[in-house]
């Protein structure tokens, strides 16, 4: 469904994406993971128009849409949350979601049309208290389904989802990852899942992609990536939570470390 072929992505000196290629099957729901400052999010800049790449194309079902205006990339049925959500603070949750579907898809809706789309996807994030509020007043789970909501209304084919869950607690995190898989299964829309939580992403993703300082460390299914010493390895060092734990990893096995800072 899409294909990020040969990507490089350049800001001065540095190398954020390496002659990286990504695909994207149909239907399936692909956890990107990698370590902060490997390239994730660079890689959706570049897939939805707001980066052009160096090196590389990228084309979604067959054509070639490198360096297409993100606008023009929404309506073609690409959909993204972002890492840092900037909602519109003193409009009111149903506005906001609104605005996207107006803004976000093919064919124009009515302003009556652009409310029923957004109610549905409000209700199906189980924001529907909520919708006459100011976005400002949400809390932070609140935010992330608000931002789901938007990207749903915009009619995606393919939903790109950076750090979702980042900042949520534990069980916050389960919650809203179970929603995600919930509404992949029944929408049937092809999800990729950026997260630098690995455990988040390792339960719902039918297969994983991880990006390590820029380039393609591994890609496979959950199992074979969470048994993969390398993966486990980079991401424990570069996350740093061993330069906290460092005597941990001396006393214990690949195994033991596994089940501590990655719960698999
Ligand atoms: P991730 O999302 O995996 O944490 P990013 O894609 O945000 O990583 O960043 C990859 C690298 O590119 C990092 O070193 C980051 O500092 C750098 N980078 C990202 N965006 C920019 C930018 N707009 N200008 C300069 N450097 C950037
Ligand atoms: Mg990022």
């Amino acid at each position: 469904m899409l294909e990020a072929k040969n990507i490089t992505k350049r800001f001065g000196g540095l190398v954020a994406l390496n002659n990286v290629t990504l695909t994207v099957r149909k239907g399936e729901l692909l956890g990107l993971i990698g370590p902060n400052g490997s390239g994730k999010t660079t890689m959706f800049n570049v897939i939805t128009g707001y980066y052009r790449p160096e090196g590389g194309r990228v084309y979604y079902n067959g054509q070639d849409i490198t360096g297409l205006r993100p606008h023009k990339i929404v309506k073609m049925g690409i959909a993204r949350t972002f890492q840092i959500p900037k909602p519109f603070g003193r409009l009111t949750v149903v506005e906001n979601v609104m605005s996207a579907a107006m803004y976000g898809r093919e064919e124009v809706p009515s302003r009556g049309e652009a409310k029923e789309i957004a109610m549905e996807w409000l209700e199906y994030v189980r924001l529907k208290d909520k919708v006459n509020v100011e976005a400002k007043s949400l809390n932070i789970v609140e935010r992330k389904l608000m931002e789901l909501a938007r990207a749903f209304s915009t009619d995606p084919r393919l939903l790109l989802l950076d750090e979702l869950v980042a900042g949520l607690n534990p069980s916050e995190m389960m919650e809203v990852v179970e929603l995600v898989r919930r509404l992949v299964d029944e929408k049937g829309i092809t999800t990729v899942m950026v997260e630098h939580v690995m455990k988040a992403v390792m339960t719902i993703s039918d297969r994983v992609f991880v990006l390590h300082r820029g380039t393609k460390l591994a890609e496979g299914k959950p199992e074979e990536i969470a048994r993969d010493p390398k993966v486990v390895e980079a991401y424990i060092l570069e996350t740093g939570r061993i330069a906290l734990h460092g005597e941990a990893k001396k006393l214990l096995g690949m195994e033991e470390v596994k089940k501590a800072y990655l719960g698999i």
